[in-house]
């Protein structure tokens, strides 16, 4: 299957012609083909949900990140994490490794690597052909995250954007706050032990230095599914302090400590045999207070690796981007606020892409 994007707005009739410049300035050269979006003149898919002979990938997500490509062209941190997370021999079979800003041709197509601040390693994928430039986003925030290297705004014809938690209802809290309530609550039950739900890529290692920049230089117990990609971190120059693991230590060692897990594990034997627990999750969809107690969740902790309403458009709106696709859900409300700035918006349902938060809410841990 073959969309335009020409023939997709003319087909949806979102915007009338007196909106738009003339047809020349549509990018025309990215499709969505069932594999993913795909790059015609440099035959390169970007995230594709099958295995392709030319992969670029935005970050180590298992949803953005999948196994089984010819060739991987990524940052060195996303191709150490894909090893890692499905070994090597799955993580395509040659990979090229690009840092931010290093350009590269594929066909006529010029292309670099600008950072995403959403994990390790994350990128935008920016494209040039023929006069015009489209960035690819991948999943992406503006918030504060000492382990990887803040979101770069790059300006572009076309900006491809998630919209995870693309609804006015979401504006999230400072994290720096969400952390000092965390500290707080672990003063005030110094007999209790904080376990914190939190995925394994980014979540848990940007709690952890989050918790250490707030004054937590206490060792913190981890769950050993957490354990590897915190090393990798550490080995990529992000120090995370002192790290224990909860599985080999003795349950009085963890009185009045805080314990991370992933998400699947707070609610079950595991966190039981902590010292009097109190469960507690990091989440964006933690400001979701039903979600919190349907989880069993004592304390929300509303921290998100994914831009909040307002950084999805005052993120759109800085690219200059006349033309924006929509990925990740929650794409009407977003459109329709972009339509309202003169902005074209699409909606590329037929991407497959999950939200890390909802997987590890169903319990996947890796
Ligand atoms: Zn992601
Ligand atoms: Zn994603």
């Amino acid at each position: 299957m073959l969309i335009s994007a020409r023939n997709a707005h003319a087909f949806r009739g979102f915007f009338p012609c007196s909106c738009t410049t003339g047809g020349e300035d549509w990018v025309e050269w990215l499709e969505l083909k069932p594999e993913g979006l795909f790059c015609a003149p440099g035959a390169f898919y970007i995230d594709p949900l099958q295995p392709v002979a030319h992969a670029v990938i935005t970050h180590g997500h298992s949803d953005h990140a999948r196994p089984g490509h010819d060739l991987v062209t990524a940052t060195p941190e996303t191709l150490a994490i894909m090893r890692l997370r499905m070994g090597e021999d799955r993580a395509g079979q040659s990979q090229q490794a690009l840092g931010y800003g290093d350009v590269i041709s594929i066909g006529e197509v010029r292309l670099w690597l600008a950072p995403a601040g959403h994990v390790l390693g994350s990128a935008q994928v920016v494209m040039e052909y023929r006069g015009q430039r489209a960035v690819v986003s991948g999943d992406y925030k503006r918030a504060l995250d000492p382990t990887c290297e803040p979101f770069e705004v790059v300006p572009c014809d076309l900006f491809v954007t998630e919209a995870t938690f693309g609804l006015p209802v979401f504006r999230l809290p400072d994290p720096a706050h969400e952390i000092a309530k965390l500290l707080h609550d672990v003063r005030l039950f110094p007999e209790r032990t904080h376990v914190v739900g939190c995925y394994a890529l980014g979540k848990c290692q940007r709690l952890i230095a989050l918790l250490r920049d707030g004054g937590y230089h206490e060792p913190l117990w981890l769950h050993g599914a957490l354990l590897p990609m915190c090393n990798l971190y550490e080995s990529f120059g992000v120090p995370l302090g002192d790290l224990r693991s909860a599985t080999t230590a003795k349950k009085g060692e963890m009185r009045g400590g805080i314990v991370l897990a992933p998400p699947s594990a707070i609610a079950d034997r595991w966190a039981r045999r902590l010292p009097d627990p109190v469960v507690c999750l990091a989440s964006g969809w933690m400001h979701v207070r039903q979600r919190a107690k349907a989880r069993g969740v004592e304390l929300p902790v509303v921290i998100s690796d994914h831009a909040d309403w307002d950084a999805l458009l005052e993120t759109c709106q800085a690219t200059g981007a006349k033309e924006i696709w929509v990925t990740h859900g929650r794409e009407d409300a977003l459109i329709y606020a972009l339509g309202k700035m003169q902005i074209r918006g699409r909606a590329l349902r037929l991407l497959g892409y999950e939200e890390e938060d909802e997987q590890a809410e169903q319990g996947a841990s890796a």
